[in-house]
């Protein structure tokens, strides 16, 4: 069984939203027969954020004040590679970064990896947005915004630009649940799917490992990314990493040992970690 995951999520300085400290996490770990563990809480930072929506603007996690964002992001690093310190395993500070593509997005990104310095980035999307990114809208959020059913319908062809582009940027060391929108009802229909195999293309034509994300299965019965999409992945020979995407310590390896089954079956034998130095 994968004895790692670089997905998972702590309670660190009150501003996350993991259930459990640094410590508990490691220690769940450590039980789980984990050798690595990755913490990677969310970095979700864009200038328009806090005037997009009022739930985004009350939730503190989501940060439109670069400053802030660096500061918090340093404070966090900091923290796990502190207690990574006498860890009785190896433990990593990463970040699940809400990606955006405009220049302005990127350069503030930079600036806050920058002084935060993690070990390692997971390229994620939980948005939808309008194309000049004036609004973004967070899919955990969305029923509390005024967007009508039509409006998002519209908006989530940014959903996979922006996972496309993200491939593209080449920051990160895996992408996270490419089909995450399907918690939300989102990109569910078949129409969806030529944006699904763009994707996958991307993924090819820059060798992008991603994941196989197993908070699904506890969320809404299905893994992600659709079996499908794992198995023309597999056919590219693209890797794939488990995750847990733990969110307590009771998520610690969760359904690990269906993930590797499911991989067995397809014959899926390209995997990754990734390579910190
Ligand atoms: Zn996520
Ligand atoms: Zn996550």
């Amino acid at each position: 069984m994968q004895n790692f995951s670089f997905h998972t999520h702590t309670n660190t300085l009150g501003l996350f939203d993991g259930h459990n400290s640094i410590s508990e996490m490691i220690d769940a770990a450590y039980k789980a027969g984990y050798k690595e563990l990755g913490i990677s809480n969310h970095m979700i930072y864009h200038p328009n954020m806090h005037t997009s929506s009022e739930a985004q603007k009350n939730d503190k996690m989501f940060h439109a004040d670069k400053q802030k964002a660096k500061e918090i992001m340093s404070a966090v690093v900091e923290e796990i590679k502190e207690k990574a310190k006498t860890a009785p395993i190896k433990v990593y500070a990463g970040f699940e970064v809400d990606y955006f593509p405009s220049k302005r997005w990127r350069d503030d990104f930079e600036d806050i990896i920058s002084a935060a310095k993690p070990d390692y980035l997971i390229g994620a999307t939980h948005f939808i947005r309008t194309e000049d990114e004036s609004l973004v809208l967070n899919l955990y959020h969305l029923k509390e915004s005024n967007c009508s059913e039509s409006e998002k319908e519209n908006l989530m062809v940014y959903y996979w630009q922006n996972i496309i582009e993200s491939i593209k940027s080449g920051y990160f060391d895996f992408i996270a649940h490419l089909d995450v929108c399907k918690l939300f009802n989102l990109g569910v229909e078949p129409k969806w799917d030529e944006w699904k195999r763009k994707v996958i293309d991307t993924l090819a034509e820059y060798n992008q490992p991603y994941e196989l994300n197993t908070s699904g299965w506890r969320k809404v019965g299905e893994q992600h990314p659709h079996l499908w999409m794992i198995e023309e992945l597999n056919k590219r020979d693209i890797s794939i990493i488990i995750s847990d995407d733990a969110h307590t310590v009771e998520h610690v390896a969760y359904s690990f040992d269906r993930a590797e089954e499911l991989l067995e079956e397809i014959n899926y034998k390209n995997r990754y970690k990734p390579k910190i130095k």
